[in-house]
């Protein structure tokens, strides 16, 4: 627990130095831990720190510990990919935002889910700006039809984009995809479309996050520079 205060530590002193070059105030950017695989422990640890908002990336996982923690959080995320038929598992979760949606499909099953309950919930759509197969996403070409089909479901309230840049050991790789998707951002925010109020653009993890706050990132997603190296379970 020793050094997760410390991780954090570290993390917040190069954030807000970085902030404090590009003329940003510590303010302007939330940080996410992502606890998946950690339990429930360490993330009161991590809470005790400050930082209060957390995100999963499993449904199942998120039943298992959601519950569990104490009043010390004041947001939990999804940040994974999301299967139609664990959408009222999540929402009995009462998720502050999902940061996943990837598809018109999965919008339409999610609206109708939320109007059962006479809800409305914040969501990110999931952006897929490096293409590559292995991860969800609508693609880049397509996002800002998607973003706009979805801003007229009464339900949801589209507050922004979320990517995830490659999992390249040089960072630097990702800087043109973050600052396509940043592009788009301030794009699609300046069309004032009724539906769609944006304010949140989430990108940055570990390994890039100095990068994609650099290209404008204003929601950091940050596991293991916190907690360390993540080992994953038998029963994952
Ligand atoms: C696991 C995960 C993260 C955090 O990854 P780290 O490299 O450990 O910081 C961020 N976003 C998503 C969507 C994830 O699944």
């Amino acid at each position: 627990m020793q050094e997760i205060k410390h991780n954090i530590e570290k993390l917040e002193l190069e954030l807000s130095s970085l902030l404090q070059n590009l003329g940003r105030e510590r303010s302007d950017v939330t940080l996410i831990a992502v606890t998946k695989t950690h339990p429930c422990e360490a993330i009161e640890a991590v809470f005790q720190c400050g930082i209060t908002e957390y995100g999963e990336n499993k449904v199942q996982e998120a039943m298992r510990k959601v519950p569990m923690l104490s009043s010390g959080s004041t947001g939990f995320h999804f940040i994974g990919h999301l299967q139609s038929n664990k959408i009222n598992q999540l929402l009995s979760l009462k998720p502050k935002l999902i940061h996943s949606i990837d598809s018109l499909y999965l919008a339409e099953k999610l609206n109708r889910a939320l109007g059962n309950r006479n809800i409305t919930l914040d969501i990110l759509v999931q952006v897929n700006v490096t293409e590559e197969d292995s991860k969800s996403g609508v693609t880049f070409d397509n996002a800002e039809e998607t973003i706009w089909k979805i801003a007229s479901f009464a339900n949801l309230r589209v507050r922004g984009l979320m990517t995830i840049g490659k999992l390249h050991p040089n960072p630097e790789i990702s800087r043109p995809y973050f600052k396509q998707l940043k592009e788009l951002f301030d794009k699609i925010k300046a069309q004032q479309v009724e539906g769609l109020d944006l304010s949140w653009l989430s990108m940055g993890m570990s390994h890039d996050w100095k990068i994609a706050v650099a290209e404008g990132s204003n929601m950091i997603r940050i596991g293991s520079a916190i907690f360390g190296e993540r080992y994953y379970g038998e029963d994952r």
